[in-house]
């Protein structure tokens, strides 16, 4: 598997810190000053310790806590030790953690370091530039969260749209592929039964062929809410291409998802389309069997809607 951004943000911040603070401590050996030397030492080793710690084994959720400890501790300790005039480094450090940390925790730890330094700076500045430095810190972890929560927003829409069909808002094949193997791995714990039912509209073709393409997206469109309705807030459906569509029931057995899919042929077959034209679908209804593979479940459906197809349409069959 490819290395996620996380990954690669944690390895380019850990690896730059200890390029950026090297030269730093260096100076410090030469110039004697030991206990900075020390500190400074040991942040360049601390941090190339975690790239490579992250590069090895992939982790990221703890190491981008002890990143940011590291990162805002080694900061304040160096202030501490040389006086405000560091107080440069505060802004970048700050702004870092919201790369690594949910901006919650990064606001939480970036307020904590800005608590610490300020009973040093409040002795060692004048009041204006004491409140300029607070103030300047207060502002620049705003912009950093605000900017951080849009971040976050946009991740949450652009992963809601790639999933998502553009004409029924139904899910799409996507959606449906992660609830599968979702599915799966947790059947076996929940312990509870799983059914999923294959769902075929009857000759769309002479739909789009008699009224229009467009009047054909309508009715997929109204057949995707008028089931979204029937079907309870746990169950999800998804459209697979085309006119077909699958709907996943958890917590039914073959028994109740056989009833289920008799419903929803009744409710599409007795609901008010174009021109009083009548529209049907058929439907292959398939429980999980423990251990089968996504693939062979949706076989065994696709099989049962083939017979539903081949013995008269408007049906439901139950897969074997
Ligand atoms: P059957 O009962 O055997 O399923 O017959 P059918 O006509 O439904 O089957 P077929 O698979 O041959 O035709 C499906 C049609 O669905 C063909 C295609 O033009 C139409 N179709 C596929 N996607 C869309 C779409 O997004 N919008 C519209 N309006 N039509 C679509
Ligand atoms: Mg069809
Ligand atoms: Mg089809």
């Amino acid at each position: 598997m490819s290395r996620t951004s996380k990954e690669y943000i944690i390895m380019a911040m850990a690896f730059g810190a200890a390029f950026a603070i090297s030269p730093f401590a260096t100076m410090r050996i030469i110039k004697s000053e030991w206990i900075i030397a020390l500190v400074d030492s040991s942040l360049v080793l601390g941090f190339l310790i975690l790239g490579v710690y992250v590069y090895l084994t992939r982790k990221t959720q703890y190491t981008a806590i002890i990143l940011s400890i590291l990162s805002l501790g080694g900061m304040c300790t160096v202030i501490y030790i040389k006086g405000p005039s560091l107080i440069y480094w505060a802004y970048p450090t700050m702004v870092g953690m919201y790369f690594v940390l949910a901006p919650r925790t990064a606001v939480f730890l970036c307020l904590l370091a800005a608590a610490i330094l300020a009973p040093l700076l409040a002795k060692h500045l004048e009041t204006s530039m004491f409140m300029a430095i607070v103030m300047t810190l207060m502002v620049n972890n705003a912009f950093a969260y605000i900017f951080a929560m849009g971040q976050i927003r946009q991740r949450d829409q652009l992963a809601l749209l790639v999933r998502t069909d553009p004409l029924t808002n139904a899910g799409n094949r996507r959606a449906f592929d992660e609830k599968l193997d979702d599915v799966i791995a947790n059947v076996k714990r929940s312990l509870q039964p799983i059914s999923l039912v294959l769902i075929d509209v009857d000759h769309f073709k002479r739909i789009n062929d008699n009224f229009g393409h467009a009047a054909g997206d309508k009715v997929l469109v109204n057949l995707v809410k008028l089931i979204n309705a029937r079907i309870r807030e746990t169950d999800t459906m998804y459209r697979l291409g085309g006119e077909e569509f699958v709907v996943l029931l958890t917590g039914a057995d073959l028994m109740s998802a056989e009833r289920i899919s008799e419903e929803i042929r009744l409710l599409i077959e007795s609901a008010e389309w174009l021109d009083a034209q009548k529209i049907t679908i058929s439907l292959g209804t398939a429980e999980y069997i423990s251990g089968e593979t996504a693939s062979n479940w949706l076989t065994r459906a696709d099989t049962a809607l083939y017979e539903a197809k081949n013995s008269g349409r408007n049906k439901v069959c139950l897969a074997k």
